[in-house]
């Protein structure tokens, strides 16, 4: 079995679907376009169903990066499949990705269908899905409280349909660590190499992470996963974590990605300037304080030798050096540096405006966080309401 672990980005489908999260079409490709510099192997860029902007954002995303994998989700119903399909239509790498809930407690109570119905509709919508695109994805929507045979019966039957990849997500944030694992090491070993197995998993219990790490280690190869842990509730497995778990802990998780962690920091702090809110400060990572030491014992020992308490250089991740704070004190060419090191690499005129406002601000207050800085350049280079829908 291979070591790739396929990064599948749902930041702009999962994520945005959440509160305050919502991103208009210009947004979207804004941030699909850090995501591709990222390094994702997929970009899940909506529900074309859903609504004319999510219709529009798996459009212009596929039109935009020919050469990247862009999914759309569908119910497993003939609309929506038909709707995912024709938003594809420009990609040149397009993936229906179909799903239909599967535990007992979903089909006795939202869908009010047997096991057998639900089954033959998956099947039909994987078939339906595969006259249009070669690459299909189906999930099991609750899979983690699914009945494992059943769940593996469907398994094997949306496989024998024509599904590439059969995701099975804890939708809900319930599992655990060792009943995931085993659970997906059931799927793996009924599927074989016949398909790829994905894992989402959702963080109500703050396993989401864990959870997709124990997955990978029963055989999964794909996580679905969105940059600060951004979704429903209190949201998906995070990117940054899970990548930075794989690369750091190589010895205990040795598998490989296609992301090239120095983007992590800029993505984060873009996509903060899109949302409503940023990662809270101690989020690992990206977060404000994720590399700030403050205790005595900790700065003397960082002092004499970083990795005492460091097990990332910052850099990898593309955190900006050095702990300098920006003040009113601080210098245009200081200032200018820092927006490079987010990510942002302004022009002379860009600064000058940046500048100003910064000053100004920095006058009311004792320290500019960076993502201050980065939601005042997005101010500066798109006013706001001059972006339209
Ligand atoms: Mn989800």
């Amino acid at each position: 079995m291979t070591n790739r672990v396929w990064i599948f980005d749902t930041t702009l489908r999962d994520g945005e679907q959440s509160p305050g999260c919502s991103m208009t079409v210009a947004e979207k490709l804004k941030l699909a376009h850090k995501l591709v510099e990222l390094g994702v192997d997929t970009l899940e860029a909506g529900f074309p169903i859903a609504s004319e902007g999510d219709f529009a954002a798996v459009d212009a995303v596929s039109r935009e990066f020919p050469w990247v994998q862009v999914a759309a989700l569908a119910r497993s119903t003939t609309g929506d499949v038909e709707r995912a399909a024709k938003s594809l239509a420009a990609a040149k790498r397009p993936r229906i990705h179909t799903f239909l809930a599967t535990s007992d407690i979903h089909l006795k109570y939202k869908l009010k269908k047997s096991r057998q119905q639900i089954l033959d509709s998956a099947v039909a919508a994987v078939e339906l899905a595969r006259r249009y695109v070669d690459d299909v994805e189906f999930s099991a929507e609750d899979g983690a409280r699914t009945d494992p045979n059943y769940l593996e019966e469907v398994a094997r039957a949306v496989v024998a349909a024509g599904a590439r990849t059969v995701n099975i997500p804890d939708t809900v944030g319930y599992s655990t660590p060792d009943e995931y694992g085993a659970l997906i090491g059931g799927i793996v070993k009924a599927l074989g190499d016949t398909a790829v197995v994905s894992v989402h998993c959702h963080d109500d219990l703050g396993l989401a992470v864990a959870n997709s790490l124990a997955a990978l280690q029963a055989g999964a190869r794909q996580v679905e996963c969105t940059v600060n842990g951004i979704g429903e509730r209190a949201g998906n497995c995070s990117l940054e974590e899970i990548v930075m778990v794989m690369k750091t802990r190589h010895d205990r998780y040795p598998y490989d990605t296609g992301i090239h962690a120095e983007h992590l920091y800029a993505a984060s702090q873009l996509l903060t300037s899109i949302i409503t809110f940023g990662p809270q400060p101690n989020k690992a990572i990206v977060g404000r304080n994720a590399f700030a030491h403050e205790a005595g014992i900790h700065q003397d020992g960082y002092l004499k030798e970083k990795t005492t308490y460091e097990i990332i250089d910052p850099k990898s991740v593309g955190v900006p050096e050095g702990k300098l704070v920006l003040g009113k004190h601080s210098g245009r060419h200081a200032l200018g540096q820092r927006c490079e090191e987010l990510g942002f690499p302004l022009i002379r005129e860009e600064l000058d405006v940046v500048y100003t406002e910064f000053t100004a601000r920095a006058d009311r207050k004792k320290g500019i966080m960076d993502e201050e800085i980065v939601a005042l350049i997005a101010e500066v280079r798109e006013p706001r309401g001059a972006v339209a829908g």
